[in-house]
């Protein structure tokens, strides 16, 4: 990292840094003979973690072992020496690093580089917003070519939090201008907002709540026409279903709180980042290593970092996520295929549906991930998601009569569940942002977020079913 010229090395550093250098030559020899060559299953259940890590290290602990613990001890000056320059694998301090978010950070860089021809690597952060901030705030720098003059350009279909952090945070705190691709689908409207003052694209897909989608492809290239990244959150999509890296996109976000996880105990996000990155700032060591850079030394100084303990929680909730996504989505298709045909209803967006406007651009990218290789399958197989929304007919009133009566399905403003969970995003998610904001996103009063669990999707429907009846 930065200061690493000034190091001096002794004598005594040079043995550890020995050492070090045949684990990690070691290391990228099993991630390139072994790991990169399983299945996604396969990583997504072991990860890193193999058998000869835990009987060596762990005592044969199956599970990665919950590090509690706020610090590491070192041998000797040496080995301190050594390991604070960042010259040896170490990691210091839990604000820093730590070796459970260090088995989490590794299966997400290997799933969302699944397919991809190249390295990623990843950072661990306390949230999906606080992945968000770790992926943008390095190229808004004063250091950049335009000082103090900066844009960023986004999809205005966004989660409401990202919504708040670029038109407040960044906005009306830092004076950078956030321009807002209204029809993300339309490669042009990118185009025409971007300038030499640009920092970054940044991009939503699917969109959270309204399902909007672009061409990553695209917009990757038009990004990388004018020396500049694509950040794309892909949290309602995750892995299993998309790998925008693998289309061009620079960075990933992902709010590992969500479908990653499912289970809901917590919070957690990530970044996960292609090495040798495209971007119009001077910072090499940046550039080559977007993840680790961030993690050592942005993040070590404003500590948006995430606990062990969920670190592990949510890695466990990963190991299924292929086949959960797939039998999650298969449960949201029928029940909006029954939304779609309901009189009550107004309109119903998924992007499985034929009759959803991005429906074929979706068909392009939104993939069962290994489905050619899977027994059941056979062939690629488009999957879209748990994600969907709805307008109920008749207007607000109606609206809140039905969600008041949903008996199953949990009123809250969470999505990714194992349990169905429905929202209102004008009154709670998108609530903060005002009507204007919420023209711009296109949210409606009317709209009803709906994130469709693992229940038998007959009972889901029932649920509404009995909803709309009495909202009628
Ligand atoms: C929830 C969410 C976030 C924020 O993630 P947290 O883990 O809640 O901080 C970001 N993007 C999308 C699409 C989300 O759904």
């Amino acid at each position: 990292m930065s200061r690493q010229d000034e190091t001096i090395i002794t004598k005594g550093m040079q043995n550890y840094i020995d050492i070090n250098n045949k684990y990690l030559e070691k290391r990228k020899d099993y991630i390139q003979d072994v790991v990169k060559k399983w299945k996604f299953d396969t990583i997504a259940v072991h990860g890193l973690y193999s058998v000869t890590d835990a009987i060596d290290d762990y005592q044969g602990a199956i599970i990665e072992p919950i590090f509690m613990t706020s610090s590491q001890a070192y041998r000797d000056s040496d080995e301190m020496a050594a390991a604070l320059a960042y010259k040896i694998p170490t990691w210091c301090y839990s604000r820093i690093a730590n070796p459970s978010t260090y088995y989490y950070e590794w299966t997400l860089a290997l799933l969302e580089g699944y397919g991809f021809d190249g390295e990623t690597s990843c950072c661990s952060t306390s949230s999906g917003m606080s992945a968000i901030m770790t992926a943008v705030h390095p190229f808004l720098t004063v250091k950049g070519k335009s000082g103090h003059v900066r844009n960023i350009v986004a999809t205005a279909q966004c989660y409401g939090g990202t919504f708040q952090q670029f038109s407040v945070r960044l906005m009306e705190e830092q004076n950078i201008e956030c321009r807002w691709v209204k029809n993300a689908a339309d490669i042009s409207e990118w185009a025409s907002l971007i300038d030499k003052n640009t920092r970054l694209l940044y991009g939503e897909l699917p969109s959270n709540p309204q399902l909007g989608f672009f061409d990553i492809k695209e917009v990757a290239d038009l990004a990388h026409s004018h020396n500049l990244p694509l950040i794309c959150d892909s949290t309602v999509a995750t892995p299993a279903l998309l790998r925008p890296i693998c289309h061009g996109a620079d960075i990933v976000v992902q709010s590992a709180t969500k479908t990653l996880s499912s289970g809901g105990f917590g919070i957690a996000g990530a970044i996960i980042a292609r090495k040798n990155l495209t971007a119009n700032i001077e910072d090499e060591q940046l550039k080559a290593d977007f993840s680790l850079h961030v993690k050592y030394l942005q993040n070590r100084d404003f500590g948006p970092n995430l606990h062990p303990m969920q670190a592990v929680m949510t890695l466990n909730d990963m190991r299924t996520l292929r086949s959960k996504v797939d039998m999650l989505s298969r449960n949201t298709m029928k029940v909006a295929q029954y939304l779609e045909s309901h009189p009550c209803i107004e309109s119903v967006q998924y992007l499985g549906l034929p009759s959803h406007p991005l429906h074929d651009l979706a068909n392009k990218y939104m993939w069962l991930v290994d489905a050619e290789h899977d027994e059941l399958y056979g062939k690629p197989t488009n999957r879209y998601g748990h994600l969907m929304s709805f307008c109920v007919k008749g207007g607000v009133e109606k609206t809140h009569k039905f969600f008041d009566g949903l008996q199953r399905i949990w009123r809250a403003t969470d999505i990714g569940r194992i349990k169905s969970v429905a929202t209102i995003p004008a009154i709670s998610t998108h609530q903060q942002q005002g009507v204007n904001g919420r023209a711009l996103a296109c949210i409606p009063a009317n709209m009803v977020r709906l994130c469709v669990g693992g229940e038998h999707p007959e009972d889901v429907i029932a649920d509404i079913d009995q909803a709309l009846a009495k909202a009628r």
